[in-house]
């Protein structure tokens, strides 16, 4: 599986056996990102600098 890097656009690759929570990296820019969810072949990735910032105060 791959996902694409929000920032540069670069690919990540997904392990086959990678679960929600997990975190990725990307090779190119190094932006960290949390996976979401994982629907088939589709990865779905949130930024994890923001972990716990997003949920509103
Ligand atoms: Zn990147």
């Amino acid at each position: 599986m791959e996902t694409k890097c929000k920032i540069c656009g670069e690919k990540i690759e997904v392990a086959e056996d990678s679960m929600a929570g997990e975190l990725l990296e990307c090779p190119s820019c190094g932006m960290s990102y949390e996976i979401t969810s994982i629907n088939g072949n589709t990865v779905s990735i949130k930024n994890a600098e923001n972990v716990g910032e997003d949920w509103g105060e």
